[in-house]
């Protein structure tokens, strides 16, 4: 469905007050939230449409909802009770928030404060106080600087066999499509080099003090915590953990979470996949996990979670600069079903439509 029709559609059956049916529904069910950032500007580092970093205003619009209307718990109440198998308490919410970026501690956190309120954050530990970023912090700054029609050009000239699939798409998909092929299709050294290439041949170079704001320090996270916010895992660099083999995968899990109960001193064991879809992690990291004490991990898959769900596979509600209605429809359960009703009435009436007359 276009996105706008989607809009339409949603919007007029949340018109009718169908959300608050479902909300009841779902009474049971716990919701955890993903979020990323909190700002009202966007940094050079980000190109998702809509944006994962969401409005000073709308941030605090939503946690003074969530404060009236749903029951905040932690990731270690939602472990304690599906492995006890207690009912959740009604209407219960989780905050998360995912690479752990500075403007959480400058934006979030008093508003978070200002509410009670404790959420988790899972912190990618190469990043922390040094000047190093992900080659997607990278692959995003550049592409805002030479522009979307340039890097495309590069990338057709760099990857030929990928250029008729590029022809064929709009501009929003193009992004997500380059990348990725640069995350799951080429290899890091050729995707290094090509992104450095870049750097090089656009005469680009990234200013310190916006590195430095991009991420929290330790003396930030150390006053978050303290402040009962608490903080889990998301590796040292953030990867595709399915991609690694075991013992590199390994150590991106177990150094990130000593990293942290070092300079925290307390024991780490909540963890966030990266990327967080279905193929991004497998069994194997689901056990290097499990032996390493960790009592739970978020991915990115969307939905939500109940007495019977993997703690190693739980699923996320993505927050993304939208408006307020369709915030309140994605956490009561709403978006979900009317895509899937409308898919099933999509299915019927073109069945009819296009039978064949006897
Ligand atoms: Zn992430």
């Amino acid at each position: 469905m276009s996105n706008l029709k989607h809009k339409v559609v949603n919007m007029f059956f949340y018109c009718l007050g169908f959300s608050y049916i479902l909300k009841f529904i779902n009474r049971k069910k716990i919701r955890v939230l993903m979020y990323h950032g909190v700002d009202n500007q966007q940094t050079d580092f980000n190109l998702d449409i809509p944006s994962l970093i969401i409005s000073i205003k709308n941030f605090e619009k939503q946690i003074n909802y969530l404060s009236k209307s749903y029951n905040i718990i932690s990731m270690y109440d939602l472990t304690s009770h599906i492995k006890k198998k207690i009912p959740f308490p009604s209407n219960s919410v989780i905050i998360t928030f995912d690479d752990g970026l500075k403007n959480n501690f400058i934006n979030a956190f008093p508003i978070l404060q200002k509410y009670n309120i404790k959420a988790t954050v899972f912190l990618i530990t190469d990043y922390i106080d040094t000047l190093k970023i992900s080659w997607l912090n990278k692959f995003s700054y550049v592409t805002k600087k030479i522009g979307l029609s340039e890097f495309v050009e590069e990338f057709k000239r760099k990857f030929p066999a990928y250029s008729n699939l590029i022809g064929k798409i709009g501009q929003k998909n193009i992004i997500e499509l380059t990348n990725f092929i640069l995350r799951y299709k080429v290899d890091d050294n050729i995707r290094e080099k090509f992104i450095q290439g870049l750097y090089n041949k656009f005469k680009i170079k990234i200013n310190k003090r916006k590195i430095k704001d991009l991420y929290l320090s330790w003396k930030e996270i150390k006053k978050m915590a303290n402040s009962g916010i608490s903080f889990g895992s998301h590796t040292s660099t953030h990867p595709v953990l399915s991609m690694l083999n075991y013992e590199k995968a390994r150590k991106e899990i177990v150094n990130s979470k000593k990293n942290i109960e070092v300079k925290l001193d307390k024991k780490i064991n909540l963890f966030a996949y990266p990327y967080g879809n279905k193929d991004d992690f497998d069994l194997n990291i689901k056990k290097i996990l499990v032996n390493n004490n960790f009592l739970c991990a978020v991915s990115a898959i969307d939905g939500f979670n109940n007495l019977n769900s993997d703690l190693y596979e739980l699923k996320r509600i993505c927050i993304v600069d939208e408006p307020f209605y369709y915030f309140k429809m994605r956490i009561e359960g709403f978006e979900g079903l009317i895509e899937r009703i409308y898919q099933k009435l999509f299915r019927f009436f073109k069945r009819i439509t296009f039978s064949p007359s006897p």
